[in-house]
């Protein structure tokens, strides 16, 4: 059994997050350009075989819990078969796939005959006007029905909000409440400085205690869960029925001490943090014998800092916005 992949801090390293692409249906203004953007060729996404010789070699490693992200990666022609691929690795005990929903109830049945079970759905608002607003696209009535034929597939869903101040405060009741009634988890994400445009401030960060004091209000009790998952991003809180709801307070409350995380760009870069402003380039070393590779994502890893410093003045934003990176 090989070495657990350990930082300089101490943390072990379990969760994979691969971007099978970086391009997107929708223009999200806190990740993409309103026009434009800077996209990979298609001839420079890594291939399904290489991605799963990647995750071959990782998950022995202890890389146990995969994500696969993007851009937006329903987009990624026939992802079904890289869900196969995966599901079939040793070593793998949990998949999972974010998707803003658009092209759900198109594959929702297909993904789950795959072997995928876990979905996180990005939806921000339930008014058609603000996610046109947020998306600059009008496609709220396709994300919804996209949740629905997820739901009906079987998936086991959470739903992603971006928390924006002075935007999303009117949407975190009935977000919550839509997510309850269909037996959704709600989670609520801090606004990060990963926008293409370079919109973020300081001031733009709705807090998470901002929105549990907005959701202790209309709903009363809610008290915090405690962590079954400390390395889990998300904080969770509970209301009086067991119903949850959950907060990643990236920017307000940090929780890069428990970071087990590591990234896999669509284009074959190894980053340790969202935020890194370094990258290992792993392409060449996917036909070559496993102990390189396997040697890459340990010194990728080694290189980790302790963590993000959105909050101080020496913060330098990454290169990379979100939606080229893999959130
Ligand atoms: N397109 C898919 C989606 O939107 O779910 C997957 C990729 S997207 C980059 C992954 C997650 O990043 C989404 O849940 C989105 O809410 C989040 N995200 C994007 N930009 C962000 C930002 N600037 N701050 C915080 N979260 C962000
Ligand atoms: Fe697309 Fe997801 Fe970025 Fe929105 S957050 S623009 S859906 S990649």
């Amino acid at each position: 059994m090989p070495a657990a992949v350990v930082d300089t801090f101490g943390r072990v390293h379990s969760d994979l997050r691969i971007s099978v692409t970086d391009r997107c249906n929708i223009r999200c203004f806190y990740c993409m350009p309103e026009e434009g953007g800077a996209f990979e060729p298609v001839s420079k996404l890594l291939t399904f075989e290489q991605i799963a010789r990647f995750v071959q070699v990782a998950a022995p490693l202890g890389f146990r819990k995969i994500r696969l992200t993007g851009g937006e990666p329903l987009l990624r022609p026939g992802v079904a078969k890289l869900i196969e691929k995966l599901s079939a690795v040793a070593g793998v005990e949990d998949l999972a796939l974010t998707t803003n929903g658009v092209l759900l109830a198109r594959y929702a049945r297909e993904l789950y005959a795959a072997g995928l079970r876990r979905l996180n759905i990005h939806l921000d608002t339930l008014d058609r006007g603000r996610f046109e607003q947020i998306t600059r696209r009008d496609e709220l009535g396709r994300v919804l029905a996209g949740i629905e034929a997820a739901q009906a597939a079987g998936f086991a869903i959470k739903l992603n909000t971006v928390a924006v101040k002075g935007l999303s405060e009117p949407d975190i009741v009935p977000l919550v409440r839509f997510a309850r009634e269909r037996g959704f988890e709600a989670r609520f994400i801090e606004f990060m400085p990963l926008d293409a445009q370079q919109l973020w401030s300081l001031d733009r960060v709705l807090t998470a205690d901002e929105m549990i004091g907005v959701l202790r209000e209309e709903f009363g009790l809610v008290e915090a869960v405690p962590d079954a998952d400390p390395r889990a991003p998300a904080t969770e809180y509970r209301f009086a029925n067991g119903d949850r709801v959950g907060f990643i307070a990236s920017v307000s409350k940090p929780f890069c001490m428990n970071c087990n995380r590591l990234r896999l760009t669509a284009d074959g870069k190894l980053r340790y943090c969202l935020f890194a402003l370094e990258e290992t380039d792993i392409r060449e070393l996917l036909d070559g014998p496993a102990a390189a590779l396997e040697g890459a994502i340990r010194e990728n890893i080694r290189q980790k800092w302790a963590g993000h410093e959105i909050n101080r003045p020496v913060f330098v934003p990454p290169p990379r916005p979100m939606y080229s990176i893999g959130g």
